[in-house]
């Protein structure tokens, strides 16, 4: 048995990205742009899901806004909370996703923390269509059905085959012409044809965006990690709702070149990173400060995640659109089963150097919580890698406990701890 080395009385030490503010900006023209052309008609609003088919939006003239991103906005900002009870009392159940109850109970309450953060925008942007790929759940079809009965706007999309093992040529035909079916009623909306030759050069945006948001992720296998996975929830934002679209590309080579920099004087992330987590799962949005403060105080990087991973599409090739991103957007952990999961994760443990790995439970998320068939179990028998299983949510912090979730933690760093001096 070794010496205990935790120490929780320490103030964390952060190292502010620089690349932040570019960030800001970007992301701030993207409301103000989508805000404009919902209010002035100058240009179609398409809603997409966050892995929804973004490209053919694009080259089919609509400006692309995510309502996830705007339920993760909720969900930060913790006013996702108190708006969720007004979904649950129309008859949308605690227990789906809190992102939809928190959505819709933000529209009916008429608050928005975009309006907060960007003065003179009243909230999300109206649609004139709205799009979903059921490849992440069945949630994102019924959350866009709400809005397309509310507004009376249409509600297309496609429907993906779930927990594929190996990719087939059945599996890419399908969801091709599903995404080739959305076309004339896009066309019929936006009142432009579809410009093969842009959606060429959308796709290869998104690849080179794509490719980029990768390389930041993985600099985090440095020793000692220039990022945190805290960091990328904030840094993900132009990957998710940008990808397509130079200005992301830019970010990212700004974002890299940062981060390269850091690994190259040595700057970590956290001061005197002594161990190295992986969070599996959705992030708690309202906890990221407090959780990112404590796992620093415990010399602790939690440094990779499959949520942040949920944007890097390396089958996207603008010279075979449809079909490349059919494979891209089956390709995703969240779509595949047991047994590719299972190997993914011994992958990243791997690669980042992994010492211990924590599940996040989330209650209203089943598609993104990988504990409930065994996995962590799995994982400590085959890799001796300790797991933590932190039971709340992404946005309802009902479902949260803090006072359990930091004695937990602290006695997984301790268990970890123990370990390393064995
Ligand atoms: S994957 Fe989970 S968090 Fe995302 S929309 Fe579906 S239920 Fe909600």
């Amino acid at each position: 048995m070794g010496v205990r080395e935790v120490n929780t009385d320490k103030k964390p030490v952060f190292k502010k990205i620089q690349a932040t503010k570019q960030m800001k900006e970007i992301m701030e023209q993207h409301f103000r742009e989508m805000d404009e052309a919902a209010k002035t008609k100058s240009r179609k609003v398409a809603w997409c899901t966050s892995v929804g088919p973004a490209e053919i939006l694009r080259a089919a003239g609509f400006l692309v806004f995510f309502p996830e991103n705007h339920g993760a906005m909720l969900g930060a900002t913790r006013m996702a909370t108190d708006l969720i009870p007004t979904a649950n009392a129309i008859g949308y159940s605690p227990d789906i996703c809190s992102y939809l109850t928190a959505d819709i109970g933000s529209y009916i309450q008429g608050k928005s923390p975009i309006s907060k953060a960007y003065p003179g925008i009243d909230g999300p942007p109206r649609p004139d269509i709205l799009v979903f790929n059921t490849n992440q759940c069945r949630d994102v079809q019924d959350w866009f059905n709400y809005y397309g009965r509310e507004w009376n706007v249409p509600v297309v999309g496609v429907q993906t085959h779930r927990g594929i093992g190996t990719i087939t040529k059945a599996h890419i035909d399908s969801i091709s012409e599903q995404f080739k079916a959305l076309v004339p009623k896009l066309e019929e909306v936006s009142g432009k044809k579809l410009d093969y030759d842009e959606f060429k050069r959308v796709v290869g945006l998104s690849r080179d965006c794509t490719d980029l948001w990768q390389q930041v992720l993985q600099i985090a296998s440095s020793r000692p990690s220039p990022l945190t996975f805290f960091d990328g929830t904030i840094q993900m934002g132009p990957a998710v709702v940008m990808r397509g679209e130079q200005r992301a590309v830019d970010f990212y080579k700004v974002l890299l070149a940062e981060l390269k920099q850091r690994v190259e004087d040595g700057v970590a992330a956290v001061e005197n990173e002594k161990y190295r987590l992986y969070w599996e799962g959705m992030p708690i949005w309202g906890k990221l400060r407090d959780l990112s403060d404590q796992f620093a105080s415990l010399n602790t990087c939690v440094l990779a995640s499959t949520y942040c991973s949920s944007w890097v599409f390396p089958a996207l090739d603008p010279d075979d659109p449809f079909d490349s991103m059919a494979r891209a957007y089956i390709e995703l952990l969240i779509v595949r089963d047991e047994d590719y999961k299972e190997r993914y994760f011994e992958n990243e443990i791997d690669l980042y150097g992994i010492d211990g790995m924590i599940f996040h439970d989330a209650k209203t998320c089943p598609n993104n919580s990988n504990n409930r068939y065994g996995m962590p179990e799995r994982l400590s028998k085959k890799r001796y890698m300790p797991t933590l299983v932190i039971n709340g949510d992404l946005n309802d912090l009902r479902c949260y406990s803090e006072e359990q979730t930091r004695t937990n933690i602290e006695a997984f760093i301790e268990q970890l701890a123990e370990k390393k001096s064995e």
